[in-house]
C-alpha cells in the first residue's frame, strides 16, 4: 500500500471515529470532517448552567470493541477513558406499581421471576439460551462482517432460519414467556436500536446476552468523555479533525470519488470517503449530482426509518436519591403506543419514557447537591407525523415533566433549574437525520445485513459507509462494528494500490 493515501471521513459520530481510528492505524493520513461544533454526533454534549448532559448513548455495552480500537496500536482504552460498570443495568417501571431490576446476576434475576410468574423461571432459563445462540450467529460471527452481494445473504440464510429470524422479538419473547411484565421486560430492548419489538426481527434478542455477557457500563465525565478519548487516540495517531466543516457535495468523476467539498467551498481531494453521515443525505444530498448515485438515492427513499424520539435536558436543584442511573418507564399500553409511532404516525397522550440520571453513578456532572436528567420518549418519525414540534414540543415537554413529577419524581417542575429540549426537526436540521429518525434505517430484516446500504458502494470506486445506516445497525457496538467490517474491506482494495 502506498503510505501516502488519504482518507476522508465525513462525520464524528461513533462510527465515524472509529473508521478514523482503523484507517490511521493502517496507515492512512485521514481527516475527519465534522458539521457541528464538537465531535460525537449523537453523542454531543450540553454543558449548561453547570451541569453536563449527554444527549445520546448512555448505556455503554460491549466495551471490547472500543477496547479493540486502543488494541490496534498497542495503546490501552482504560488510560483514556474510566468505563464504570453499572448495577443495575435498568430499572422497569411500571404504572400499577410493578418494578423490575434487571442486573448482571442471573440468580438475581431468576429470585425477581420466581417472585413474579414462577412458571416463567424456566422459561427464562430457555430464553437465555436462545438468546446466547443467537449472539453467537448474530454478533460474533456477523457484526463485523460486510454483507455485499446475494451469496453472503444465502450462505447465512439455513442460521437466520435455525434462529426463527423471521419472527419478531415480541413473538419470539412470548415463547418462553408468559407474564405480560415480563414480555414487555425482555423484549423493550430492539428499541434501543430504533426497532419496534412487534415487526424487528428476533434477531435482536441478541442484546439481552450481550448485556449479560460483558456487562453496562458509563464512563467517568459521561459518554462525552468516551468520545474525547477515541478523539484524542485518533489525533495522538497523527489524524485530524476539522469540526465546524459541514461536507456540501462529493465530487466522483469516472466512477471514482475525487474530492470532497466544504460547505465554505474549500475542496480536499483524497484517494476515498467513509460517510458516517445519513445515507440518505449521503446519497440524496452530497451526491445529487452524479447519476450513479440515483439507483440508492431512489432505493433509500422507498426504505422505512426507525422512530424520532423527544428529549428533555433538565437539571434539579433537589436530589433523588431513591432513582437507578437508567430507568424504563412503561405506560399503560405497549403494542398499541408501537403502533401508533411506528404505524400510524400518531403522537399519542400516553407514553413509555427512558430517564437518565448520570448523577446516581457520576456526581460530578451536577453542582453539588444537584442532580442531572435526561428524558426520552420514542414518537413518530417526520414522515409519518405532520406534529409542528416547534408549537408542540414545549406542551409535550410540560405534559412530561407532569407526568414524571406525579409519579416518579416528587416536586420535580419547582426545582428544575435548568432545562432544554431536542425534537424529531432537531434530528434533521442538526445531524441531517433523514425524517428526523433517530435511528437511521428501520431495523426490519428486509432492511438488514445485504438489504442495508452496503459498506461499500457498487457504483462509485472509493466510497464507503460506517454508521447506523450500514451493516450492521445502530447502537454504539453496531456502528463501532460497521467500522470494522468497512476498514476491512478498504484495506484489502488498497492493498493493491
Ligand atoms: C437519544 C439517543 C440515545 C441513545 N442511547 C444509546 C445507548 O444508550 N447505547 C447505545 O449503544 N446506543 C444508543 N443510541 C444509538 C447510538 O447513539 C447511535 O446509533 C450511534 O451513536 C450513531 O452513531 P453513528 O456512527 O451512526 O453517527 P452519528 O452519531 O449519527 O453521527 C453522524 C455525524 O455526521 C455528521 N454529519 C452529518 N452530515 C454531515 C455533513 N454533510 N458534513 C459533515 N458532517 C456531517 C453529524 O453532525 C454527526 O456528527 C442512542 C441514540 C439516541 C439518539
Amino acid at each position: 500500500m502506498s503510505p501516502n493515501l488519504t482518507a476522508a471521513v465525513i462525520g464524528s459520530g461513533f462510527g465515524g471515529l472509529a473508521a478514523a481510528i482503523r484507517l490511521q492505524s493502517a496507515g492512512f493520513q485521514t481527516t475527519i470532517f465534522e458539521k457541528r461544533d464538537q465531535p460525537g454526533g449523537r453523542a454531543y454534549v450540553y454543558r449548561d448552567d453547570g451541569f453536563t448532559f449527554d444527549a445520546g448513548p448512555t448505556v455503554i455495552t460491549a466495551p471490547h470493541c472500543l477496547e479493540e480500537l486502543f488494541e490496534l496500536s498497542g495503546r490501552k482504552l482504560a488510560d483514556y477513558v474510566d468505563l464504570i460498570p453499572v448495577e443495575p443495568f435498568y430499572r422497569l417501571k411500571w404504572e400499577d406499581g410493578y418494578s423490575f431490576d434487571y442486573g448482571a446476576s442471573v440468580e438475581e434475576t431468576l429470585a425477581q421471576i420466581e417472585l413474579k410468574a414462577p412458571r416463567d423461571v424456566e422459561g427464562y432459563q430457555r430464553f437465555l439460551a436462545y438468546s446466547q445462540k443467537v449472539f453467537d450467529e448474530g454478533y460474533t460471527k456477523l457484526a463485523h462482517v460486510p454483507f455485499l452481494n446475494w451469496w453472503s445473504m444465502i450462505r447465512v440464510s439455513p442460521q437466520l432460519a435455525r434462529l426463527s429470524a423471521h419472527r419478531s422479538v415480541y413473538a419470539q419473547v412470548s415463547k418462553f414467556i408468559a407474564d405480560p411484565h415480563l414480555r414487555q421486560a425482555l423484549s423493550f430492548h430492539s428499541l434501543l436500536v430504533g426497532g419496534n419489538p412487534f415487526r424487528t426481527s428476533s434477531i435482536y434478542t441478541l442484546i439481552h446476552y450481550l448485556e449479560r455477557k460483558w456487562g453496562v457500563f458509563f464512563p467517568r465525565g459521561g459518554t462525552g468523555a468516551l468520545i474525547q478519548g477515541l478523539v484524542k487516540l485518533f489525533q495522538d495517531l497523527g489524524g485530524r479533525v476539522e469540526l465546524n466543516a459541514e461536507v456540501e457535495r462529493l465530487d466522483e468523476s469516472g466512477g471514482s470519488i475525487r474530492s470532497v467539498v466544504l460547505k465554505t467551498g474549500v475542496t480536499v481531494e483524497t484517494d476515498l470517503v467513509v460517510s458516517n453521515a445519513d445515507v440518505m443525505h449521503t446519497y440524496g444530498t452530497l451526491l445529487k449530482r452524479s447519476p450513479r448515485a440515483s439507483r440508492q438515492t431512489a432505493r433509500l427513499k422507498k426504505m422505512r426509518y426507525s422512530m424520532s424520539l423527544f428529549l428533555i435536558y433538565f437539571g434539579t436543584k433537589k436530589q433523588y436519591p431513591e432513582m437507578a442511573h437508567h430507568t424504563v418507564l412503561f405506560g399503560p399500553r405497549y403494542r398499541e403506543l408501537l403502533s401508533d409511532i411506528f404505524q400510524h404516525g400518531h403522537l399519542s397522550d400516553d407514553f413509555s419514557l427512558y430517564l437518565h440520571a448520570p448523577t446516581r453513578t457520576d456526581p460530578a456532572l451536577a453542582p453539588p447537591g444537584h442532580e442531572a436528567f435526561y428524558v426520552l420518549a420514542p414518537v413518530p418519525n417526520l414522515s409519518l407525523s405532520t406534529v409542528d414540534w416547534a408549537v408542540e414540543g414545549p406542551r409535550y415537554a410540560q405534559k412530561i415533566l407532569a407526568y414524571l413529577e406525579e409519579r416518579y419524581l416528587p416536586d420535580l417542575r419547582k426545582n428544575i433549574v435548568t432545562q432544554r429540549l431536542f425534537t424529531p426537526q432537531d434530528f434533521e436540521h442538526e445531524l441531517n437525520a433523514h425524517h428526523g429518525s433517530a435511528f437511521s434505517l428501520e431495523p426490519i430484516l428486509s432492511q438488514s445485513a445485504f438489504f442495508r446500504t452496503r459498506n461499500k458502494d457498487q457504483n462509485i470506486e472509493g466510497l464507503y459507509f460506517v454508521g447506523a445506516g450500514t451493516h450492521p445497525g445502530a447502537g454504539i457496538p453496531g456502528v463501532v462494528n460497521s467500522a470494522k467490517a468497512t476498514v476491512g474491506l478498504i484495506q484489502k482494495d488498497f492493498a493493491r494500490v
